[in-house]
C-alpha cells in the first residue's frame, strides 16, 4: 500500500469515507474505541498523510493543510456524534437492568440472633468478670458424688430419688444430668485449691449452665434449665460479703435502686443458708396489685450461704482456715421477671419471634 499523499484530496476523503463507516458500524463504546484508533491513531493513512506536510514544498503546504484540516473535522465530528449515541444507548440499558421494582415483596427470612437465655447468661457473668471473677464450666454429665455427696446431701436425701433426678443407666454407676450447677463448685475449688492454699489467690467463681430435672414441660417448669451459681472461697469472708456481692449483682442487672434480703432458709451445702430476695424494681414494694411481685414487695430470686464446712472439705479445703459463700438462681426465672414473661414455654420451643423481643443480639 502506497502512502497516502496530504495533496490527494480525493484519496484523503475516501480514506474518511472509510473511518466513518467504520464508526458508523461500532455498535459498542468498546467497538467505537477500536475503530478510533484503527482510522486516528498514530499508524492510519489519515494520520500518516498529515505527518508528511511538513516535508512538502512550502508552496503546496496551505492546500495539504486544508485537506488534512477538512478530514479531521469530519473524523472528530462523526466520532463525537457516534461516541455521544452509544453512551446514550448504554444509559438506557442499564436503567433498564439495574431498574429495581419497588413493589416486590421483600425478603422475609428471619435472620438468626442469640437466645435471650444466653444473653442474660453472659450478662449475668460479665457483671461478675468485671469485679475479677472467673467464670467455670462443668460436665452436664455428672458424677452422683459431685452432684450430691460432695455437696453434704445425705444418702437418703429426696433429691437424689429417681423421681427428681436423671440417672444415666445403668444407675448402680453413680452418673446423673446434673440436678443444679453446684457441682462445678466443687471442681472449680477442686482446681484451685493449690493456689489458694500455696499462693493466697482466693477462689471466686461463677458457674453458669444447663441443669436438669424431671419436671414435665409447663407454664413455669422445664426439665431443662439454666443455672447461674457463685463461689467464693478466702480468708475471713462472712455474710456480709456475700450481701455485698449479691447486691452489686441485683443493681447491675436491676438498676441503682435494686436491694436484696435474705431470709432464713435450709439447703444442704450452706450453713447459714438463705433466701434471697429483690425488691420489686416494678413497684419498689409500693403496689399492692403489682403483677410481677405479686403485690408482695419482693421477687424470690435464688439460694445462698456460708458454704458447710463439709463442702470445703470434700473440695480439700481446711474450714478452720478459709471461709466461704455460694449462691445460685435461675435464668429462666430472671429472664421471666426481669422482662416479664410468663410462660417458660416460649424459651424452649424456639419461635423466632420470641427472640425478637429482645433486639435480636447477634
Ligand atoms: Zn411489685
Amino acid at each position: 500500500m502506497t502512502d497516502l499523499s496530504p495533496l490527494d484530496a480525493d484519496g484523503v476523503s475516501a480514506a474518511v469515507d472509510d473511518a466513518l463507516a467504520a464508526f458508523a458500524a461500532a455498535t459498542t463504546l468498546d467497538d467505537l474505541k477500536e475503530a478510533r484508533l484503527a482510522h486516528t491513531g498514530d499508524k492510519a493513512p489519515v494520520s500518516l498523510a498529515n505527518r508528511q506536510i511538513g516535508a512538502l514544498e512550502p508552496a503546496d503546504k496551505a492546500a495539504a493543510g486544508k485537506n488534512m484540516g477538512m478530514a479531521r473535522g469530519r473524523l472528530n465530528k462523526a466520532l463525537e456524534a457516534r461516541q455521544a449515541e452509544l453512551e446514550a444507548e448504554r444509559d438506557a440499558s442499564v436503567l433498564v437492568e439495574e431498574a429495581v421494582d419497588v413493589t416486590l415483596p421483600v425478603n422475609r427470612a428471619m435472620t438468626g440472633a442469640r437466645h435471650p437465655l444466653e444473653s442474660l447468661q453472659e450478662r449475668m457473668c460479665d457483671t461478675f468478670v468485671a469485679m475479677g471473677w472467673e467464670v467455670a464450666e462443668g460436665p452436664e454429665m455428672e458424677a452422683e458424688w459431685f452432684n450430691f455427696d460432695a455437696l453434704n446431701f445425705d444418702p437418703d436425701h429426696p433429691a437424689r430419688e429417681m423421681q427428681d433426678t436423671f440417672f444415666i443407666d445403668p444407675p448402680e454407676a453413680g452418673i446423673v444430668l446434673r440436678t443444679h450447677t453446684s457441682p462445678v463448685q466443687v471442681r472449680a475449688a477442686l482446681e484451685r485449691r493449690d493456689a489458694l492454699v500455696n499462693d493466697g489467690r482466693g477462689i471466686y467463681v461463677v458457674c453458669p449452665g444447663k441443669t436438669f430435672r424431671t419436671d414435665a414441660l409447663d407454664a413455669t417448669h422445664t426439665p431443662v434449665f439454666h443455672q447461674i451459681e457463685g463461689l467464693a472461697v478466702d480468708k475471713g469472708l462472712t455474710m456480709a460479703h456475700l450481701k455485698g456481692t449479691l447486691d452489686a449483682f441485683a443493681r447491675s442487672l436491676f438498676g441503682p435502686d435494686a436491694v436484696t434480703r435474705l431470709r432464713p432458709n435450709f439447703f444442704p451445702f450452706t450453713e447459714p443458708s438463705a433466701e434471697m430476695d429483690l425488691r420489686c424494681f416494678v413497684c419498689q414494694g409500693e403496689d399492692t396489685a403489682c403483677r410481677t411481685c405479686s403485690g408482695t414487695g419482693w421477687i424470690e430470686w435464688g439460694g445462698c450461704g456460708m458454704t458447710h464446712p463439709n463442702v470445703l472439705i470434700a473440695a480439700g479445703i481446711d474450714p478452720e482456715q478459709y471461709t466461704a459463700f455460694a449462691f445460685g438462681m435461675g435464668v429462666e426465672r430472671t429472664l421471666m421477671f426481669r422482662h416479664g414473661v410468663t410462660d417458660m414455654r416460649d424459651m424452649v420451643e424456639g419461635d423466632v419471634r420470641f427472640s425478637q423481643q429482645f433486639g435480636m443480639e447477634v
